[in-house]
């Protein structure tokens, strides 16, 4: 098969000459303008989001001469581009036909106590505590297991 698509897609893509596709030097606010919104939109309906994310896959400035990498400071398939792994696998979740799903940020307190939590698995400091997952620090995850054994005891 020759080019032919590719050249399709890139010639009849709706973005041609559109702002807010690619961040402009300086510009940190980008990803959140009006303009990087509209182009996401574009994105939602446009028919060649599948060849765009494959290749966006390796359209970024290379580290090194070997591994292909993913975009960077555009928007493709309606993903800001960051060219790091973050937009590898969003760029594949695209090209599946997946949703992508963002792992959900740490919080930096206990949901449960409200002490500030860390991200590692010991602390040295004793007002800060390891988060143990689902938004609560070890202590409170040790409490709780402790009071549902004395419950199931009890019953
Ligand atoms: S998916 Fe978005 S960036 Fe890619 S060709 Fe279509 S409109 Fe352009
Ligand atoms: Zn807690």
């Amino acid at each position: 098969m020759t080019d032919e698509k590719t050249t399709d897609w890139r010639t009849h893509a709706p973005c041609l000459d559109l702002p807010g596709f690619e961040r402009v030097d300086g510009d940190d606010l980008w990803p959140d303008t009006i303009a990087a919104a509209n182009a996401k939109a574009i994105c939602r309906s446009c028919p060649f989001t599948i060849e765009c994310a494959v290749d966006a896959l390796s359209a970024g400035t290379p580290m090194d001469s070997i591994a292909p990498t993913p975009a960077d400071d555009t928007i493709r398939a309606g993903i800001v581009c960051t060219g790091d792994d973050k937009t590898r696998r969003a760029l594949q979740a695209a090209i599946e036909g997946r949703a992508y799903r963002q792992r959900a940020k740490r919080p930096t307190h206990c949901t449960q106590c409200a002490v500030e939590m860390c991200g590692t698995k010991t602390s040295s400091d004793p007002k800060i505590v390891p988060h143990a997952g689902r938004g609560i620090c070890a202590r409170c995850k040790q409490r709780n297991h402790y009071q549902t054994k004395k419950e199931t005891t009890a019953a």
